[in-house]
């Protein structure tokens, strides 16, 4: 059955991967949401020496960064790539966080899940995966984001199916696992997706949850 075979996969790799302490701490909303913004389509260590730089320009407020020229703001995240989009984005939800919303993300703590969730996404620049970032860390909400890695992880490992798009593997690891557990299966799978599944090599013979997958005689 699906279920138990997910269970065991999260126990094995509970077992063989350890969460990084941080990430247990609650977030803050806005800072959280701008470096989503940045991480996207580059690597973490580019989008860490943006949000760096863009820090060191500009206090990370909605206020500071509604008011910030877009050339001033494309000239501190330049190294992340993207930066023209990044930037207009960056401007753009701060502007509106300033006017709906009095200059706070505190909705996301408040509003019950599909409703803060709802409200994030009408935001410019903001798709299903920053929202979900943005609710589970900041505010401790039932949602597994879906990254690159937890797409690819959850379809090789045969919890989702293989052509689901992101509501279905979302909502499908979500009636997998407990609530309590979204943040790690969301963790977890990513260190899998790093150090193991890999988008282009697979290394099955050394994955702990080789046992437990239906792929890995497809792809060694
Ligand atoms: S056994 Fe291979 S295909 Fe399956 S999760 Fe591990 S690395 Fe990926």
């Amino acid at each position: 059955m699906t279920r138990n075979r997910a269970k065991d996969i999260l126990h094995v790799l509970q077992d063989n991967f350890s969460i990084p302490r941080w990430t247990r701490s609650n977030r803050e909303p806005f800072k959280t949401l701008i470096v989503t913004v940045l991480s996207q389509a580059t690597t973490d260590k580019n989008a860490v020496r943006a949000f760096k730089n863009l820090s060191s320009v500009f206090p990370i407020t909605p206020e500071a960064l509604a008011k910030a020229s877009v050339e001033k703001i494309e000239n501190a995240i330049r190294v992340g790539g993207l930066y023209k989009n990044k930037s207009r984005v960056i401007k753009a939800f701060s502007r509106m966080v300033m006017k709906k919303f009095n200059g706070s993300l505190d909705f996301v703590y408040s509003l019950p899940f599909e409703k803060a969730r709802r409200t994030l996404l009408s935001f410019p620049g903001v798709g299903p995966k920053t929202a979900d970032v943005v609710l589970l860390f900041c505010a401790g909400k039932p949602t597994i984001p879906v990254d690159t890695h937890v797409n690819r992880v959850s379809k090789r490992l045969g919890l989702t199916p293989p052509k689901a798009d992101y509501e279905k593997v979302r909502q499908t690891l979500e009636g997998l696992y407990e609530p309590e557990n979204y943040l790690s299966v969301h963790l977890l799978f990513i260190l899998l997706g790093r150090e193991c599944c890999k988008a282009r090599k697979t290394l099955c013979s050394t994955c702990p949850t080789n046992a437990l997958c239906p792929s890995r005689r497809l792809m060694e």
